[in-house]
């Protein structure tokens, strides 16, 4: 820990931010080959398709990029319905999340989400100055009573992910609008899409629905999941004009680089490829879900790209984690989100289904003898 400086200091909240501890990609002392199921990263990569727009981009380097981000919105809309004017593109969802913050709450004012939520909800919270409040869940569920009860005048966004990480569980779009028409009329609920594109549910709109219906719900959405560029760092925001108008008054003109556009646009265009990932991980988390609960293990129905056990005791969850290491595999512990007797894993290809399907179970076996 560094010490506070006597005379210059960082506005408030800034040193209560603890740094955010992404999943674990290296293993210490082992030549074997690792398989990160850490960071709900997408096995297969990106797209081919998207791989050859990254490619093509370097021959681009030296010229600014666009600064309306036009073209990506025009794809966005095409693909997944919606109005590309009301669209904003940021480095990850993770600086429209920042965007949200640094625009709408400040000191005195109070940011919700849920006790399970995303690290970056209270890490954003506290660089805009506001208060972070985590209201508690329902049985790892999204409580929108307790969302409700937690409302006062101060609070100014509530977030919620939905798939929830690192729950994988999700409430229902009449849940959704209930939680919208219940908020105080100065605060915004943002959805957090990070993983609806792998929700099966026929009826699941991602929030389409009320965030057209009214003017306090905006949504946030990734290509680091099924688009498979976690790495280039691209995301977009989707809401009321008046909201995506504000945010757009804060996001730095050049915040995302040729190549991460050309890619995404590239990306969100081959829809094939993604349904094929998609159909993928759907496979697998049904089968991984299956196996783990056959070995006496609680798993709930996940819609997300990614499972979370839990053991009878934290102690069993660090041993199984420590097992699933030497067997080269990654996974990520969750005591941090509340979960000590949890890992999270996120679903690999069958290999990695398979490899840790066998870990678990040799674990376990372990563990009577
Ligand atoms: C992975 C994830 C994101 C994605 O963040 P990016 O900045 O777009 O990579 C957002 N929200 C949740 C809940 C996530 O799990």
């Amino acid at each position: 820990m560094t010490e506070p400086h006597p005379t210059i200091r960082p506005q408030p909240g800034i040193l209560d931010i603890a740094l955010y501890v992404g999943g674990d990609s290296k293993l210490a002392g082992t030549a074997n080959k690792v398989t990160k199921l850490s960071s709900n990263e997408n096995p297969y990569g990106a797209s081919p398709l998207a791989v050859e727009a990254y490619k093509a981009a370097s021959a681009d380097l030296a010229v600014y990029p666009s600064t309306d981000h036009g073209d990506l919105r025009a794809a966005i809309g095409q693909v997944h319905g919606v109005d590309p004017a009301r669209v904003i593109c940021g480095a990850g969802s993770d600086e429209i999340i920042a965007f949200l913050c640094q625009v709408y709450a400040g000191v005195g004012d109070e940011v919700l989400y849920t006790e399970h939520g995303f690290a970056m909800y209270r890490i954003s919270a506290l660089a805009a100055g506001a208060t972070p409040v985590e209201v508690r869940e329902d049985n790892r569920h999204t409580d929108v009573d307790a969302l409700l009860a937690a409302c006062n005048d101060k609070t100014k966004l509530v977030f919620i992910a939905n798939p929830n990480n690192p729950t994988g569980t999700m409430i229902s779009g009449d849940e959704v609008a209930r939680l919208a028409e219940g908020l105080p009329k100065q605060a915004i609920l943002v959805l957090d899409g990070a993983y609806v594109e792998y929700v099966e549910d026929a009826d699941f709109d991602a929030g389409l629905a009320v965030i057209e219906a009214r003017d306090n719900v905006v949504m946030t959405r990734t290509f680091s999941k099924l688009y498979g560029l976690g790495g280039l760092r691209i995301g977009w925001g989707y809401g009321p004009a008046h909201i995506i108008d504000a945010l757009n008054r804060v996001r730095g003109p050049f915040n995302l680089s040729g190549a991460a556009l050309a890619t995404a646009q590239a990306a969100v265009l081959d829809e094939v490829y993604t349904a094929n990932c998609k159909a993928l991980n759907t496979q697998w988390r049904g089968w991984l879900t299956e196996k783990l609960i056959a070995l006496g293990l609680a798993v709930d129905e996940s819609h997300g790209n990614f499972i979370l056990v839990r053991f009878a005791t934290p102690e069993l969850a660090e041993g199984c984690d420590a097992a699933l290491r030497e067997r080269g595999l990654i996974v990520r512990k969750v005591g941090g989100y509340g979960f000590p007797e949890g890992l999270r894993i996120t679903i690999g290809d069958e290999i990695a289904c398979r490899q840790v399907a066998q870990g678990v179970k040799e674990f376990l076996e372990g563990q009577d003898e």
